[in-house]
């Protein structure tokens, strides 16, 4: 018997996982528990925040005409009874029940026997499922497990299958509702304006095979020179644009485009596929296919490159084919780009001046989209999974990049409540470039460099204007995340040589190549069970010493402005990686001697971003010149809690104790050493856990750029001794929620609220 309601679970859950929507993923659940459990009547009621009630969703059994009309109320009726107590409850004849509430909608006077479970979802009720009989019955103890478990599978369903959005979309065409979801914040600010939805490139694979009519060879062919023709524009619009803001070599890139559409091998053989009968999206398709054969076959890992670009470029041409006829809609006011994965060519399709903001369904608070907006100084709220992407075309949006919240098709209330905000940020923007010119420094004349942290040139212009010191943390993986392989020698010296140059005399430390966990090189993939556990940071830059010196090599080089480089080793978690380290580091610096480039040996620090390493300290100390604490990471080991994982977010905090006695701990034994110690995670740029790492002592931050003159203004407005006391009672405390109090308190005391929130 258990094991045909577990396969029969496992059925239904599978279906509802595998419908194509909301509406019809309720609906299985409905008509199939009616059959599985022979029951008159199954309804799903869900809770919507707006109203305050629950509303019927599905039903099979009552009138279906009551969907979306039939709501209670907490205290109406036995619905809201399974939810006020978020329990079961199993009753043999409803009309006797005290709580009954009849209700002629639903035609349901002839229904006795009740059975509801809560639908829960992290703690937290989100409705309620009920299956109803005619004759009187008391449900069995089977039937109750039964219809908790498959409650307990539905909330989870839910999530999978991106419904609480649809349902949110649902209740709205109900009742005309607007709504709001929340994500992860990408990049702080708010910001208002219209969804442009930018979809992922068109798939080249799934074009089938059309034969076409003699006569329809023409229009095939002018169809297709029209989509040619509009992609070549494009690369040459986006060129202009993207210009002084990406790389030189990121620009090239649009040339080699340029030039492949110009290539007679690849056009002329589409056009004869056309003629010989093949139309023009399937004609495409074959082309690009043969050539990526030819192209992949290669030995020379240029041209195997060259293979993904001719992909690239067949997807978009094939986008121009399938969007024929559509014009573009021009772009007046101010734009939010909603997207999956919203790359970098994409932001490049909206005027500069015209985003407003950036939400992506996918990603983290360290992914590209995150850091590129930060860079830009547009706020971003990533990672907001079960957003209906489709239906919110054209939508007014409401951004809140400091909580990750988003407001679609905002109410008048809200709309005026984040004028004031927007309002009140100018003001607070205006009064925080004042600070730009003056210097770190506490109430009691304690100097706190302020630096960035950065990984992308077009990053560089913001950072020289925030007034930072120089760069804290020059992540390297993000070029090579946003190239087709890894870059050689030369390349990756020209990148750092434009970094070092443009801050010199400021010191700018760059953090070997971090790759793995959940930063995976598209050409380097690399498959774990447990990524952020497995091959990680200096662990396969030691494995691979010829990436790592090629690396080491052009970092050294590089170093020809004012010796202001410093080289920076991620996730260590033993000495003897440090001391291998090392060895290479020397290694390619005799080298470069003896090849008589004569370049200054740098100073070298470490991240401290493992646990194991906060009790090395002692030993780490006497082997490299500084420290970084990698707080993202540090909070991430500490806490078991896996940083970019939304379900136990709650969790991760890095004002928690035991994070905070870390990096206490790190300090403390560092400067026995007479090492400095910088912060460079999160918590360096959050006014608030700054705050509390100015108490420790720290000898500098760094952050991104749009943080350094919130946490300039915090530094100016404490004493060191101040921040001290503050730390001292912080460390007394046992719950995180009350440190974060503290903080807090402190922080508005001193008329600093506007830094760690919207508005002023
Ligand atoms: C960190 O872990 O805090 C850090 C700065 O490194 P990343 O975020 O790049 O892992
Ligand atoms: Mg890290």
């Amino acid at each position: 018997m258990a094991n045909i309601i577990f396969d029969t679970l496992r059925n239904i859950i599978h279906d509802v996982n595998n419908a194509p929507d909301f509406e019809h993923a309720l609906n299985i659940i409905v008509k199939r528990t009616k059959d599985v459990m022979s029951v008159d009547a199954v309804s799903v009621y869900f809770w919507d925040d707006k109203t305050e009630k629950l509303i019927l969703m599905a039903t099979d059994g009552l009138n279906k005409n009551a969907i979306g009309k039939i709501s209670f109320n907490v205290d109406q009726g036995l619905v809201g009874l399974v939810f006020k107590h978020a329990e079961a409850v199993n009753i043999k004849d409803a009309h006797i029940h005290p709580n009954y509430r009849f209700v002629t909608e639903t035609d349901e006077k002839s229904f006795h026997g009740f059975l509801g479970v809560p639908i829960i979802q992290h703690r937290q009720v989100l409705g309620v499922l009920v299956v109803r009989q005619t004759r009187q019955r008391r449900f069995s103890a089977n039937d109750e497990t039964f219809l908790v478990t498959l409650a307990a599978q539905l909330a989870g369903a839910i999530s999978h299958a991106e419904i609480k959005g649809e349902l949110t979309h649902f209740l709205e065409d109900i009742d005309g509702h607007s709504f709001s979801m929340k994500g992860l914040s990408g990049s702080p600010g708010i910001a208002i304006g219209e969804a442009l939805i930018v979809f992922p490139p068109a798939n080249l694979d799934v074009v089938p095979d059309h034969k076409i009519e003699h006569d329809e060879v023409d229009d095939q062919i002018i169809l297709f020179n029209e989509a040619v023709d509009n992609v070549a524009r494009e690369f040459k619009e986006l060129s202009i644009k993207m210009e002084g803001i990406i790389s030189n070599e990121e620009l090239a890139l649009f040339d080699v485009f340029g030039m492949m559409l110009k290539s007679e091998s690849l056009i002329n053989a589409i056009i004869d596929r056309i003629k010989a009968g093949q139309w023009a999206q399937g004609a495409l398709r074959e082309t690009i296919d043969e050539h990526v054969k030819q192209f992949d076959t290669m030995e020379d890992a240029y041209f195997r490159e060259r293979a993904i670009d001719i992909k690239d470029l067949g997807r978009r041409i094939l986008m121009h084919l399938q969007m024929q006829k559509t014009v573009p809609k021009e772009i007046t006011g101010p734009v939010v780009l909603v997207g999956e994965e919203v790359t970098v060519s994409q932001f490049s399709e909206v005027p500069i001046a015209n985003l407003a903001a950036i939400i992506s369904t996918k990603g983290s608070t360290s992914s590209h989209v995150a850091i590129l907006s930060n860079a830009l100084g547009i706020p971003s709220v990533v990672g907001i999974d079960n957003l209906p992407v489709s239906h919110i075309k054209g939508q007014q949006i409401v951004v809140d990049g400091y909580s990750g919240q988003i407001y679609v098709k905002p109410s008048a209330a809200i709309l005026s409540e984040f004028h004031r905000l927007i309002s009140e940020e100018k003001l607070l923007d205006a009064e925080l470039n004042e600070l730009i010119d003056k210097p770190s420094e506490t109430l009691d004349g304690i100097h706190v460099p302020l630096y960035v942290n950065t990984g992308l040139l077009e990053d560089i212009s913001p950072s020289l204007k925030s007034g930072a010191e120089g760069v804290g943390l020059y992540r390297t993986e993000v070029p090579f995340l946003i190239r087709d392989g890894f870059p050689g020698e030369n390349e990756q010296m020209g990148i750092y040589k434009q970094v070092l140059q443009r801050f010199s005399p400021r010191p700018v430390t760059f953090r070997t190549l971090d790759i793995g966990g959940d930063k995976a090189l598209p050409y380097f993939p690399v498959v774990e069970d447990n990524p952020f556990l497995g091959w990680r940071g200096i662990r396969i830059m030691l494995d691979h010493p010829e990436i790592f010196i090629t690396q080491i090599r052009a970092i050294l080089k590089s170093n020809i402005y004012g010796n202001n480089l410093r080289l920076m080793l991620p996730m260590v978690s033993d000495v003897s990686e440090v001391d291998m380290s090392l060895e290479i580091i020397r290694k390619a610096h005799k080298e470069l001697n003896d090849e008589g480039i004569i370049v200054p040996y740098p100073q070298i620090g470490l991240m401290i971003e493992v646990p194991s390493a906060v009790y090395q300290m002692e030993a780490l100390a006497k082997r490299v010149d500084f420290f970084s604490v990698g707080s993202n990471d540090l909070t991430q080991y500490l806490l078991a809690v896996d940083r970019n994982n939304k379900q136990v977010s709650g969790l991760y905090d890095s004002m928690h104790p035991s994070v905070l006695k870390s990096i206490e701990q790190v300090i403390n034994v560092a400067h026995k050493y007479n090492k400095p110690v910088s912060v460079c995670g999160e918590m360096a740029g959050d006014p608030v856990s700054a705050l509390a790492l100015l108490g420790m002592g720290v000898d500098s931050l760094s952050m991104s750029s749009g943080s350094l003159l919130k946490v300039k203004w915090m530094i100016r407005s404490f004493t060191q001794e101040n921040a001290r006391q503050l730390l001292d009672e912080a460390l007394a405390m046992e719950a995180v929620t009350d440190i974060r109090i503290l903080f807090n308190d402190a922080l508005n005391s001193a008329g600093l609220g506007g830094v760690v929130r919207a508005g002023k």
